[in-house]
């Protein structure tokens, strides 16, 4: 499959409302069987494994739960341990590395379809049609891989 027939996979599952909370007995192996109750039996590490889980469903598998996981920093476990459902949280943050992913191919992420302008880049595909000082395909500038460029900006892509 190709990388946009992936994007706008993505996208199409993107426009569904998501799952707030991991579903009800998700099946998760920590080398023993899990307790009749263990929605509550949980420790806040289990929790956060099972909703990384929850949050790479629908991602075609360009991200697995356990690269989600190793993305965070210790900070962030602590922070996932506080919340009641780390779920939102971790299904943003598996969308935006997947979408750091698009842009380092060159790639525009789904919803990314509006020429915007970059004082640094120039025209750039952005979410919104915005001039702004700096933008997310800076990087790929500095690293001189390539930025997709809106038509009118006279490019081929
Ligand atoms: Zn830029």
């Amino acid at each position: 499959m190709s990388w946009l027939a992936q994007a706008l996979e993505i996208s199409q599952k993107q426009a569904h409302p998501l799952p707030t909370k991991p579903p009800k007995d998700p099946f998760v192996s920590f080398g023993s069987t899990p307790p009749a109750n263990s929605e509550e039996k949980k420790t806040p590490h289990e929790r956060i494994t099972v909703a990384a889980a929850e949050a790479v469903k629908g991602l075609s598998g360009h991200i697995t739960a356990a690269t989600l996981l190793s993305k965070l920093a210790s900070e962030d476990f602590t922070d996932l341990e506080a919340r009641a459902d780390p779920l939102p949280f971790l299904r943003s943050f598996a969308i935006a590395c997947v979408w750091t992913d698009f842009r380092r191919d060159g790639i525009a992420p789904p919803g990314w379809d509006q020429p915007g302008h970059c004082d640094k880049c120039g025209p750039v595909y952005l979410w919104a049609g915005i001039h702004v000082a700096g933008c997310p395909w800076c990087w790929n500038r500095l690293h001189g891989v390539k930025i997709p460029r809106p038509p009118s900006a006279g490019v081929v892509l």
